[in-house]
């Protein structure tokens, strides 16, 4: 990575404002249902006190659109991280306002400060320079190692280093070498697979990794727009007809590059959207009519898993089916398996690919699991990210 990390700054006895990514799921009681990103932002908490600096968290959870909102407050986040980290932690219950101000003013030395939600304030989303000046002015230094968020250009993310010196975090750091390595120093063979509802949000993933991968495994809901674009009737199979032209673009261009495209050859559909719905298993050719595709078949199973066998590095992002129904999650959970398996160097690009390996219980095995769907995403589709932009180079 060609940006300053924690390491290469002095943030001894140093008032630091850390921007973690605490937008962990919460239950009806408030309680933290999944500490994966509070765990993840540690190394660098820890590191930040083993040099005595004044720590300062920061953070959004959920979309609370610019206003507070008590089911989106950081509050029981406080309590999880105290407990994971042994130690007390002062939680102020606003962002620029007396508390947090008080709070940030007596901090000490190995003291830990939370603010409350950023967003909370319709400044942060908005980059307003006024409010990134006030968040700067509570610190010497500021650490980014909100990697979940780091293709927003918000306040929080990006405005802050315009005021005061700005290095990524660990878990940045960590993230970019494991994606950056895939993409510029793979392992070959090296497959990508995609899947998901939006294929808008995929061209650009796809045109990116066609110059990097030897080949592309496409299923989910996307893989029915290149079905169509190829002549498949679909039935009622999620299409999205805006972008039929750019997948045959897409799929001409891996031709030429001499990039394999695997799409499915078969699929359970199902008459309805609906968990209990009535199923049967198809090849594309034959799709029915008022049907609708929601996983791959057992032949495509087969297809894909054999594939990621041989394959030396796989990246993966987006679902097979909608997984979320017990009746249709066998063709993401037989690629979570085939990876799990496999020697290969395996990257999950977050999101819903990385909740699924969970709920499998193949996390464990995975090479690394990324905390961030949207800024993977754009990553992979070879964009800058400014959350990662706006630190000091090297
Ligand atoms: P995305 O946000 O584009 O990665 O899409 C994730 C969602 O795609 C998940 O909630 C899946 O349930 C859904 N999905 C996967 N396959 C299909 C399908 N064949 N039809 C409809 N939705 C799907």
């Amino acid at each position: 990575m060609n940006k300053k990390t924690v390491k290469d700054i002095d943030v001894c006895g140093k008032k630091v404002l850390v921007r973690v990514d605490f937008n962990v799921p919460l239950n009806e009681k408030r309680e933290v249902t999944d500490e994966t990103r509070i765990v993840a932002a540690l190394p660098t908490i820890e590191y930040l006190l083993s040099q005595n600096a004044k720590i300062i968290l920061c953070s959004h959870l959920g979309r609370p659109k610019g206003e507070f909102k008590p089911e989106f407050s950081l509050a029981p986040v406080a309590q999880r991280l105290e407990k994971l980290l042994n130690r007390k932690i002062t939680f102020a219950a606003d962002v620029i306002g007396p508390e947090a101000k008080a709070a940030v003013e007596n901090i000490k030395e190995g003291e830990i400060v939370l603010l409350e939600n950023v967003r909370f304030h319709k400044e942060e989303t908005k980059n307003d320079p006024d409010f990134a000046k006030q968040l700067a002015s509570y610190a010497d230094i500021f650490v980014n190692d909100a990697f979940g968020t780091c293709h927003r250009a918000h306040a929080s993310t990006a405005g802050v280093a315009d005021y005061i010196p700005a290095v990524a975090g660990f878990l940045i750091g960590k993230e970019l070498d494991f994606l950056g390595n895939a993409l510029e120093n793979p392992v070959r063979p090296f497959v990508a697979i995609l899947g998901g509802a939006k294929v808008a949000d995929k061209i650009g993933v796809i045109n990116n990794l066609i110059n990097k991968v030897d080949s592309i495994i496409i299923g989910g809901g996307m893989a029915y727009t290149f079905l169509k674009a190829k002549g498949n009737e679909v039935g009622d199979s999620l299409v999205d007809e805006e972008s039929i032209g750019l997948s045959l673009d897409l799929l001409k261009k891996a031709e030429e590059k001499g990039v394999d495209i695997f799409l499915p050859v078969d699929a359970i559909e199902a008459d309805k959207f609906d968990a209990n719905a009535k199923t049967q298993v198809v090849p594309v050719e034959h799709m029915s009519a008022g049907w609708m595709g929601l996983d791959i078949g057992p032949a495509t199973r087969m297809l894909f898993t054999d594939k990621i066998r041989t394959a030396k590095t796989v990246v993966w992002n987006g679902p097979m089916g909608v997984f979320e129904m017990e009746a249709f999650a066998e063709g993401t959970r037989a690629v979570a398996k085939a990876m799990a398996e496999s020697e290969a160097v395996t990257i999950i690009g977050g999101g819903d690919s990385a909740a699924a390996v969970k709920i499998f219980g193949y996390a464990d095995a995975m090479t690394h699991i990324s905390t961030g769907g949207g800024a993977s995403l754009e990553f992979l589709e070879g964009k800058e990210l400014p959350g990662v932009a706006a630190l000091l180079d090297k």
